[in-house]
Order: structure tokens, then C-alpha cells, then sequence
């Protein structure tokens, strides 16, 4: 673990006194979080729960869960789920303390989490209660051409709304429990990949159907609010309609960088070095913000929230969030902080500041 210096934070200390934009981190893990505080972040921006599913047994639930065939099925595994979830949760809202917590709900890309070999999908069968046969054909049924702009992210939550039942259900009753041993949680819910508001309406409606109930039976207040990311160019052009029903945006810029200009976030550094050599292109655009698209539908989106929802808070998560030149842009545009990964935050607080004092000379 790097050690941090007096005189380090000193001067991080007049970083921070000049910058007005927030920075937060990407964590998905206590871990990660607490390393993040260490260097200065002001809350999580982004927890991405697909990630919290990597370990044997919870795969295995997880696989159960998308691949049942009943809506039975499906909350049996979802029941296994719930508390490694709220423990999940109860963690990183330890570890944050005062600060704010965004849960993003799940966006796997489905073939990533399905079951790939027989070995895996006997036990799977086994336990759901199908054949072997049965099971092999559904998970090829669940299998895609194009799984980055497939059934991911709130797509799933529409199709499979138990699951963000489960989610919801999980982030109340850790704030619930964390707040009753003294913190003041407020979570917040980000829900992913919109493109409609009537995708936003409908998860929101299970959200807070789910929310609602539970802290009226715990007989507690728990304000919570739910956002959205906007990472398709459709959110980011109708984002006057997605502001009346979300309290916050986060900009998903590897997806709307991938869906900006159409190519695959997995695949376009295969030729991308070709377009720099040739001067077609000065830089990565999934590392440093494209202003003239990307950027463009940013400030779109923006200028229509806006008049709809003046308080509306803005964030970035993607990768660009730690990226100097991109921090800079986020701060001319207004928005209320970036997020990124632990080891970019003190960087992000120097870039924050650079942006202040840059826009305070004229620059
Ligand atoms: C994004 O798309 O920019 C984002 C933060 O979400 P993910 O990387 O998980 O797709
Ligand atoms: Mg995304």
C-alpha cells in the first residue's frame, strides 16, 4: 500500500481548496473504497453489483437466477442472493461514512455470466430442477451476436424485474441496518443503459414499490433517491424526459463512447493504433473525451435536464472520470463530480483545481 505523506496532503489540501468540482471513486468493494477515501474521495460514483458476483457460489446463484425458467425458480435463487447482497452493501456504506453511495443495479454482458461448459451446467440443471438438455438449450437461447448492445443493464431489470426487487430490497435494508447503528445513509440507486423513459418509469416503479414498503414496515424515514446512467445517445437526446423521472445523471462514457461512434469498447484498440499513426484520430476516445460528440451530447443532455430539474446532479463514471483533459471539460460543463478508480482520485483533485483556477484567469 503506497504510503501517503504530510506533504502530500498538504498540497492536496490547496487542491482542494480551490476546486469546486467533487470526486468521487469507483468501488465495488470496502476494499477499494476505504483505499479510495485514503486518497481523498468523497464518495463512491459508481459500484457496478455484476462485479460482486465473480465468487464460486454466488456465480452459481447468479447463473440459477438468469437462467430459470419460472419466475419461482428465478426468487429461489434471488433469496440465495439477497444477503451476501445487503452485506455487500452494509460494508460499503460503512466504509464510506458520511459520504454519498450510488449502487449501480446489475448490467452484465450476459454471455460473460452464463454457464460455458457441461461441467457447469450439470450442477446447474441439477439444482433448478431441469434436465441437462433443457438447461443447454436455454442458455443457448440467452446467448447473443452482439451481447454489448443486448439485454443488459435495465433491459434486464424489465425482463427479469424480481431481480430489481432483490437489489432494491438489499440497498434498503442495509441502509436501514447501518443507519439504526448510527450513519445517515441516503442511498442511491443508478439504474443503467436507458435509452426510453418509459425503460426509466417502469424499473423506478419497482424500485420504489419495493423501497416504499419496506421502510414503511421497519417503520423508519429513509430518504433514497434514483438516478440514472446516461450512456446511450438516445438518454442523452431525450434527456428532458429522463430528468422528470431521475434526481441524478451519471454520464456512462465507455458506453457512450462505444454507442457514439459505433464501435466496440472490447475491440476498437485493435485498429486504433492504425488511426493515430495516420493522424486520423490524436487520441484513445475511450480515455480522453471526444468534446465534438461525446462531449457534444453531454452538454445536450445537460441543456435539457436542466429547465426540467434545476437541482439535477450530474457525475461521470467512466473511465475518462480519472482523465485530466476530461476533468477539465466537466468542470466547464457543470457538472457536480466525476468518479473514478481509487488510484486516479488524487489526480482527479489536481485536475480538478487546475480547471478552477484556469476558468478564475480567463483561460
Ligand atoms: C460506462 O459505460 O461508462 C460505465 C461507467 O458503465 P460500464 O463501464 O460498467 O459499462
Ligand atoms: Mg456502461
Amino acid at each position: 500500500e503506497p504510503e501517503i505523506s504530510g506533504d502530500f496532503e498538504t498540497f492536496m489540501s490547496w487542491a482542494d481548496d480551490v476546486r469546486t468540482l467533487k470526486v468521487r471513486t469507483n468501488a465495488d468493494t470496502p476494499r477499494d473504497a476505504l483505499q479510495a477515501r485514503k486518497f481523498g474521495a468523497e464518495g463512491i460514483g459508481l459500484c457496478r453489483t455484476e462485479h460482486m458476483f465473480f465468487e464460486e457460489e454466488r456465480i452459481f446463484n447468479f447463473r440459477r437466477m438468469i437462467t430459470a425458467e419460472t419466475v419461482e425458480a428465478r426468487k429461489e435463487a434471488l433469496e440465495k442472493i439477497l444477503p451476501y447482497q445487503r452485506s455487500d452493501f452494509k460494508e460499503l456504506f460503512k466504509a464510506m461514512e458520511i459520504y454519498p453511495v450510488t449502487i449501480r443495479f446489475l448490467d452484465p454482458p450476459l454471455h460473460e455470466f452464463l454457464p460455458h461448459t457441461d461441467e457447469e451446467i450439470r450442477p446447474l440443471a441439477e439444482s433448478l430442477g431441469m434436465t441437462f438438455d433443457a438447461l443447454k438449450a436455454r442458455v443457448e437461447s440467452l446467448k447473443e451476436f452482439n451481447p454489448m448492445m443486448g439485454h443488459r443493464g435495465c433491459r434486464l431489470a424489465v425482463t427479469y424485474p424480481e431481480i430489481a426487487e432483490m437489489q432494491t430490497r438489499a440497498v434498503i435494508e442495509a441502509a436501514i441496518a447501518v443507519n439504526k447503528e448510527g450513519q445517515n445513509v441516503v442511498p442511491e440507486i443508478m439504474i443503467p443503459l436507458v435509452g426510453d423513459i418509459k425503460e426509466l418509469k417502469y424499473v423506478k416503479d419497482v424500485v420504489c414499490k419495493t423501497a416504499d414498503a419496506i421502510i414503511e414496515e421497519a417503520g423508519v424515514e429513509l430518504p433514497y433517491k434514483v438516478g440514472t446512467m446516461i450512456e446511450i445517445p438516445r438518454a442523452a437526446l431525450t434527456a428532458d424526459e429522463i430528468a422528470k423521472e431521475a434526481e441524478f445523471f451519471s454520464f456512462g462514457t465507455n458506453d457512450l463512447t462505444q454507442m457514439t461512434y459505433g464501435f466496440s469498447r472490447d475491440d476498437a484498440a485493435k485498429f486504433l493504433n492504425e488511426y493515430y499513426t495516420k493522424n486520423i484520430f490524436e487520441s484513445d476516445p475511450f480515455a480522453h473525451i471526444d468534446e465534438n460528440g461525446v462531449g457534444q451530447l453531454m452538454q445536450i443532455a445537460i441543456n435539457k435536464a436542466k429547465p426540467v430539474r434545476p437541482d439535477i446532479k450530474l457525475g461521470i463514471c467512466g473511465e475518462h472520470g480519472g482523465d485530466p483533459r476530461t476533468v477539465e471539460f466537466c468542470h466547464r460543463i457543470g457538472l457536480t463530480y466525476v468518479s473514478c478508480s481509487p488510484y486516479r482520485v488524487p489526480l482527479a483533485r489536481l485536475a480538478a483545481a487546475q480547471a478552477a483556477v484556469k476558468e478564475k484567469m480567463g483561460k
